[in-house]
């Protein structure tokens, strides 16, 4: 029994990751995607060599390169520094997952830029504006359904839809999301040489949080490609929809949970873009002055709100033609940076996954259940790691973490 036609559902990180090692693999795929395009402001992700290993399996050649190129060299750290609000280092904590290829180090990636990157030569597949509902499984074909009440027919389904997956309520309505309580706003600053040469070194040093007395938190991550992304872009994937990327300081306000902000913002989606700039510098006063300076710097267009939601690590379910991948199935708090790493882990391994069984006429359930149980055994360690309340401020990496990870 061969796959013919894969259908994914979500084109975010796993979806096109899956969709380029599909074609690369001469596996017949579909995107349906629910925005409009690749239309969000980017933010930075920090990638490990789950995430950059899938990518060279998924990715042809150029665009691969043209991955590594826009991606941030080394950082003088690799691991993430934990700072006070008066940026004193109080400790430093490992990520998940071992770097990139040590030769041409790629440690943090634009998202945006990533998935226009991943979305290039797809455009016959890719769907934008398609939002799944559902679908029907006889057993034989699956039938993906979408609002409009169209629907379309593959022998796969692959649920790439995120953490509020439509495919995933339908298949495993048990699996619980868990609200951790925790707000965030993500924001962005260009980096100029003033503000680098005003800022601790230890914002540059990988990736660093800041905690004040009250608990509120500020992450930074600097986005530094090697290549500027408009040069690389045009030498390595010419006539590419690929915007130009500015290097820019990622700045993360977490508010915790009861925090004295959660009456500031009590309505993180109502806000305006004014109001939580407004509760950032509030969150910063009496900080080291270079870190209050920062949310100066920030640009309120680049806000974005977040809740801190993860799903419960699903029991063992019974294996069909429809399957899951990334946040749909593992969700997982930004702990260690690995949400899209593992996202784009799966894909590669369930690419493979279906490749083993069109060319060797093996069986197609057993390859998608063996592909399952390996998901479980690699990523559930990750998500429960990352929701660990241990793990935001110590050493703490859990015993049962596959080697790999460490
Ligand atoms: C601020 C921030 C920082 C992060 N930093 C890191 C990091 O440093 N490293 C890391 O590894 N991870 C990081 N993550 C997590 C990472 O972004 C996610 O884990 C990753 O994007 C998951 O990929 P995915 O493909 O599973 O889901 P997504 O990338 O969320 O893609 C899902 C796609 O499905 C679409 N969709 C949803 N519903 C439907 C529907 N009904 N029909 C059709 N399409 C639908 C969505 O529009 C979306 O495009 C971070 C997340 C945030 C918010």
């Amino acid at each position: 029994m061969s796959p013919c036609h894969v259908l994914i559902a979500g084109g975010g990180m796993g979806g096109l990751c899956l969709a380029q090692g599909l074609r690369r693999r001469g596996i017949s795929c579909a995107v349906y995607e629910s925005a409009p395009g690749i239309v969000r402001s980017g933010y930075r992700l920090h990638m490990n060599a789950a995430g950059g290993g899938a990518l060279r399996q998924c990715l042809p050649d150029h665009l691969y390169e043209l991955y590594v190129q826009t991606s941030r060299a080394k950082p003088r750290r690799e691991r993430l520094v934990l700072l006070d609000h008066l940026a004193r280092e109080l400790g430093t904590r490992p990520h998940i997952g071992p770097a990139n290829d040590p030769e041409r180090p790629h440690t943090a990636v634009d998202r945006r830029a990533l998935r226009q990157i991943m979305s290039v030569g797809l455009d016959d597949v890719l769907h934008f504006g398609r939002t799944v509902t559902g679908f029907e499984d006889d057993g034989e074909r699956v039938r993906l359904l979408f609002t409009d009440g169209s629907s379309a027919t593959g022998d796969v389904l692959v649920a790439a839809d995120g953490i509020r997956s439509a495919v995933r309520r339908q298949l495993l309505p048990h699996v619980a999301t868990v609200d951790t309580g925790a707000r965030g706003v993500a924001s962005r600053a260009p980096l100029t040489d003033e503000l680098v040469a005003a800022l601790p070194a230890a914002l540059f040093d990988g990736f660093a949080i800041a905690t004040g007395p009250d608990g509120t938190t500020f992450a930074y991550g600097a986005y530094q490609p090697r290549r500027p992304v408009a040069e690389a872009a045009a030498e390595l994937a010419p006539g590419a929809d690929i915007d130009p990327v500015e290097p820019y300081l990622m700045v993360n306000f977490g508010l915790p949970r009861n925090g004295p902000l959660a009456t500031e913002v009590p309505d993180l989606w109502r806000a305006t873009p004014e109001r939580l700039h407004a509760a950032m510098r509030t969150a910063v006063t009496g900080w080291h002055p270079a870190l209050a300076e920062l949310v100066e710097h920030v640009d309120p267009e680049t806000l974005l709100r977040q809740s801190l939601r993860h799903l419960e690590p699903a029991e063992p379910w019974a294996t069909g033609r429809v399957t899951l991948l990334g946040d749909a199935i593992h969700a997982m708090p930004p702990t260690f940076g690995a949400g899209a790493n593992s996202a784009l882990r799966d894909a590669a391994a369930l690419a493979n996954a279906l490749q083993r069984a069109a060319q060797d006429d093996s069986d197609l359930l057993a390859e998608i259940a063996a592909y399952e149980a390996d998901l479980r055994a690699e990523v559930f360690p990750v998500l429960r790691a990352s929701a660990d309340p241990r793990s935001t401020s110590s050493d703490f990496l859990p015993d049962d973490l596959p080697v790999a990870h460490r």
